[in-house]
């Protein structure tokens, strides 16, 4: 099959999260069963160029018609770790992706509703008619509609689109605007209730709920958070819509690039290890210590690696940075927050906590830490309010750092508790659950772990084997997208 996928981010030359690896890790995997990948990519100024090969334009004067008129884009390519990949670069006043930034432009609506018409726009001039289009969350939830409404009567009849969401707070609320500089201008047509009209703002439209209509198949990265988006408020509202497209919505829980994390190869650590020679695992951890200041003590390092925001919990990541503490081990924490409240709350805390030997926040984003801090730590916590997936825990499972992980979402399908898991047999547990939102919840999960530690030590090894035996790689996923693909190909 050939396969087009049309994203915003692709790991590691564009990541802000889950989505860039997710991207990458998927099309990694669909190039080793033998189908043809090609990833489309804005180009922003703010991209880590270091990891392109052989970058070289690819197409020039790309005519994108937009707002009445047209912009002129060239298109570059290059290889990002074996991973043939275009970059859109519209020439405008616009400046759409010369942000210094991914996300976060008053007109993000806008930047990406003009990539996804440019993406088409590039797919329809190069004469490339893949099998499979395959977008992902809001920023490339009109490519199906225009595809649907514009392209198909200029030779793109044949495409079939697979739609995947991430992440459903974010949805991409438009107006009416958006529609026309698009040159979708039945505005009556385009705002109704069945198609991209939002469902809590009437004069809105929805670029995901637009996504949802007119994909041929939708899902999202876990089946316990396909589930919830249905029936809980984690739909953000689109649980309605979802319930009507049922039949082609499912959940397919993401997997790990196992070349990129996997203690065996893994280029950013100073010891390879497996679940059979655990002592070079330790040996990171007294690097890790040696890296951040911390004391080299007989204690446990309790991590948090991953976005500082609400969605995260971040009054329970707080928590633990002290209860773990009190509870006689160390706290590393690696975020980054977009909230400045939330921002300024984690450097204050950073600074009270600056000379702790037991203790070490790093604000920011750092990929090569991140790898040391999975290596050197002995548990992770991820206690998020909703998580779609969450590729923490399954990097965490790898390195051999114990989870513990609130219940929701995909935390539901990857993490078994230990002491009370009700579907898995003991010896396929490998790590802690806790439900509820309250600071008792995750102290007991906690201590649970901590305990363990530090009582019975052959116990927490073979926990941490347990884990490390899991297979979360693209392997299983990789064959599930091939079957939708398949699926709607032929339907
Ligand atoms: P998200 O909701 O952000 O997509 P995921 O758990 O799905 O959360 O994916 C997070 C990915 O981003 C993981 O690969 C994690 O290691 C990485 N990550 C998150 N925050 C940071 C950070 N501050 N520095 C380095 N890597 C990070």
């Amino acid at each position: 099959m050939y396969i087009v996928q049309i994203a915003s981010e692709c790991a590691p030359v564009i990541k802000a999260g889950g989505l860039g690896d997710v991207v990458y890790g998927l099309s990694r995997e669909l190039g080793i069963r033998g189908h043809g990948v090609e990833i489309i990519l804005p180009k922003y100024d703010c991209m880590r160029y270091d990891h392109i090969w052989g970058m070289h334009n690819a197409y020039s004067d790309l005519e994108v018609p937009w707002d009445g008129g047209a912009i002129n884009c060239s298109v570059d390519c290059g290889w990002v770790h074996g991973q043939l990949c275009f970059f859109i670069e519209p020439h405008s006043s616009d400046d759409f992706f010369n942000r210094g930034c991914y996300y976060g432009c008053l007109d993000d609506h806008m930047r990406f509703a003009f990539f996804s018409k440019a993406a088409l726009e590039f797919l329809l001039k190069t004469d490339k008619r893949p099998d499979i289009i395959h977008c992902h969350d809001w920023q490339t939830g009109l490519v199906p509609v225009m595809l649907y409404e514009i392209y198909q009567y200029h030779g793109l009849e044949n495409q079939r689109v697979c739609y995947t969401i991430h992440n459903f707070k974010h949805q991409g609320i438009a107006g009416a605007n958006l529609l026309e500089v698009t040159g979708l201008y039945r505005q009556e047509y385009y705002y109704d209730i069945d198609r991209l009209g939002d469902d809590e703002n009437a004069t809105a439209i929805n670029l995901m709920k637009g996504g949802i209509v007119y994909s041929n198949y939708i899902n999202t990265v876990s089946p316990h958070h396909a589930w919830e988006a249905r029936f809980t408020e984690v739909g953000c509202g689109l649980g309605h819509t979802l319930h009507k497209h049922q039949h082609k919505f499912g959940g397919i829980l993401n997997g790990i690039d196992y070349n990129v994390w996997n203690p065996e190869v893994d280029g950013y650590i100073p010891y390879h290890y497996s679940q059979n020679n655990l002592e070079e695992k330790l040996k990171n951890k007294k690097a890790l210590r040696e890296r951040l200041w911390l004391g080299h003590s007989q204690k446990p390092i309790v991590c948090y690696i991953g976005r500082l925001d609400d969605q995260k919990g971040v009054h329970l990541v707080h928590h633990a940075i002290y209860y773990a503490q009190n509870r006689g081990a160390q706290f590393v924490l690696l975020g980054s927050a977009t909230e400045p409240g939330i921002n300024d709350h984690f450097w204050h805390e950073k600074q009270h906590l600056n000379n702790s030997p037991d203790c070490h926040i790093e604000i920011g984003f750092n990929e090569e830490l991140a790898h040391l801090i999975y290596a050197g730590a002995d548990m992770i916590v991820v206690p998020s309010n909703y998580e779609p997936c969450g590729l923490t825990q399954m990097i965490g499972l790898k390195y051999g750092t114990v989870p513990i992980v609130r219940g929701v979402g995909g935390l539901v399908n990857t993490v078994f508790d230990r002491d009370y898991d009700q579907n898995k047999p003991p010896e396929e547990r490998n790590g802690y659950v806790f439900y509820q939102t309250d600071n008792q919840a995750l102290e007991s999960a906690l201590d649970r772990a901590i305990n363990l530690w530090y009582k019975k030590p052959k116990e927490f090894r073979k926990l941490v084997i347990q884990g490390m035996e899991y297979d979360y790689s693209w392997n299983h996923p990789g064959a599930q997208y091939v079957g939708i693909y398949d699926y709607i190909r032929h339907k």
